[in-house]
């Protein structure tokens, strides 16, 4: 099967969350299952400094708003992986900083990922490759699947091929300029008007064969008001074409025994460098060394946004860490009220909390391996993947059961030692804190200790068997005509 995947997010080239790792490891699935995967991404400012990426003689064109544009494309592979990525060069769309142009996106994100789509197939036409599946991913590139439908299923590379929509997460959504979008696209305007506007996701919906939602829950849950963000009715309509479908991880780059970003590596069966790099965290991150080895630490990776349920932190953690009873060691960026509330934190609770705010891809790795329990009380979780590296870890997750940390993570009962983390259920201040205590108290209980992280490092979530499972439902589509 050739599949086509087009991202605006692909790790290690470029990448803001789990979107990246996902949009890089299906296609390693895919490849190491028989298979030929093709990905196209925007040429990103900063990419040819960072990384080996050739430009090609190949470019493509087209007109968009009535000018002739051309599009130089350049390529590389995934690393270690004879993958090809091609990058679509246009200076004036992507050498930018950032990729989305966050907080409120850039004004023009509706060209930018027209564009890239549009671009995609384009590519094809040049390299004369026929997709059989185009896998599109999120709002940025369903585009691709209006774009299949109007444009381009006429063409003989195309008229057999299927449009897959994986959804990773439906708040966001590309709302853009209905009038913009007929001008850029020459659409008809009833075929992807909605509320007035033009809704990005919604279209790709529409017109996609299959939608894939990260996770069974997430499938389910996303047909209701409080997780649909106002399109549960238009996903009730289309239930019969969508699935859900739990995220992997390539356990060649989250692995205790060989993980580049990390120096101490460990197994299941020997522990002591998990201790070690333990000791060497709180050495680095926090101000003295009050018996760190014996504290119980708590790692978070996050995004800051709503959605990952940091509200609840607070009045909550304060108790705890006012008792020292654990450390908290927290990564990441976003909404300034998330930053000021930790860089609160930290100051105030030098000796029990450290901040690092930013991206920073090695300092993931290593909170990831050497905490005691990784934090995720999210508010939704359409997948997660912290959590799924964490249990490869040995490293427990504390999550809030929704989405995909329900189907991943399984609670621990100390009765039968069965199951791999600490699982809360309501978006609540009281059922964090309890969760917060259930795990400190296991943290002193050396045999449950060693059961959980026994279980939670036999956890199997390998990108293999997702990438099988979506070989599975792209052959159902095939067969289907
Ligand atoms: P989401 O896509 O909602 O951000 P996921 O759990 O699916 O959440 O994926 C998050 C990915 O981004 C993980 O690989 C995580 O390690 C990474 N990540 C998040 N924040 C940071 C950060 N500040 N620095 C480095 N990596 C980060």
């Amino acid at each position: 099967m050739n599949i086509l995947l087009v991202s605006a997010e692909l790790a290690p080239f470029a990448k803001v969350g789990g979107l990246a790792d996902i949009s890089g490891a299906l296609p390693i699935g895919w490849k190491r299952i028989g298979h030929n995967p093709i990905i196209v991404i925007p040429k990103y400012k900063g990419i040819e400094e960072q990384f080996h990426i050739l430009k090609t003689d190949l470019s493509i064109s087209f007109t968009l708003f009535e000018k002739e544009r051309v599009f130089p494309i350049w390529t590389s592979t995934l690393p270690h992986e004879d993958i090809p990525v091609y990058f679509i060069e246009s200076d004036d769309l992507y050498d930018r900083p950032g990729i989305y142009g966050n907080p409120d996106g850039y004004a023009d994100n509706d060209e930018r990922f027209f564009v890239l789509c549009k671009s995609a197939f384009e590519l094809m036409i040049k390299l004369d490759i026929k997709p059989d599946i185009i896998s599109a991913h999120d709002y940025h590139t369903a585009l691709l699947l209006p774009l299949l439908q109007f444009t381009y299923s006429k063409h003989p590379l195309f008229e057999s091929s299927k449009g897959v929509l994986t959804i990773h997460n439906a708040q966001y959504q590309g709302w853009y300029d209905l009038q913009r979008m007929i001008a850029m696209t020459s659409w008809n305007p009833e075929d992807c008007l909605w509320k007035g506007e033009f809704n990005a996701l919604k279209t790709g919906i529409d017109y996609a064969d299959l939608i894939i939602a990260v996770s069974p829950s997430y499938a389910k849950e996303i047909l209701m008001p409080e997780f649909g963000e106002g399109l549960e009715n238009v996903y009730s309509q289309y239930s019969d074409k969508l699935i859900g479908i739990l995220n992997g991880v390539d356990y060649a780059l989250w692995n205790p025994e060989s993980d580049t970003c990390i120096e101490h590596h460990f197994s299941k069966s020997d522990l002591t460098n998990k201790l070690i790099g333990k000791i060497q965290l709180n050495k680095h991150y926090f101000e003295d060394n009050i018996d760190c080895d014996k504290l119980p630490l708590i790692g978070m990776v996050s995004r800051f946004t709503d959605q990952k349920g940091i509200d609840l932190l607070e009045g909550c953690i304060e108790n705890i860490l006012e008792q020292g009873l654990c450390r908290l060691i927290v990564l990441g960026s976003g909404e300034e009220r998330y930053q000021s509330y930790f860089n609160a934190l930290q100051l105030h609770y030098p000796q029990f909390v450290s901040y690092s705010q930013g991206y920073n891809e090695q300092l993931a790795h290593h909170i990831l391996a050497y905490s005691d329990f990784f934090l995720l009380p999210s508010r939704f979780e359409p997948c997660g993947l912290t959590q799924l590296y964490a249990l490869n870890y040995g490293t427990i997750p504390i999550v809030r059961s929704v989405g995909g940390l329900k189907d991943s993570v399984q609670p621990f009962d100390s009765i039968t030692q069965q199951g791999d983390g600490i699982v809360f259920q309501e978006f609540a201040k009281e059922a964090l804190h309890n969760a917060l205590m259930d795990a400190l108290s296991l943290y002193h209980n050396s045999t449950m200790l060693q059961s959980i992280m026994n279980n939670a490092m036999q956890a199997d979530y390998s990108i293999e068997k997702t990438a099988k499972e979506y070989i599975d439902e792209f052959k159902k589509l095939l067969h289907k005509n």
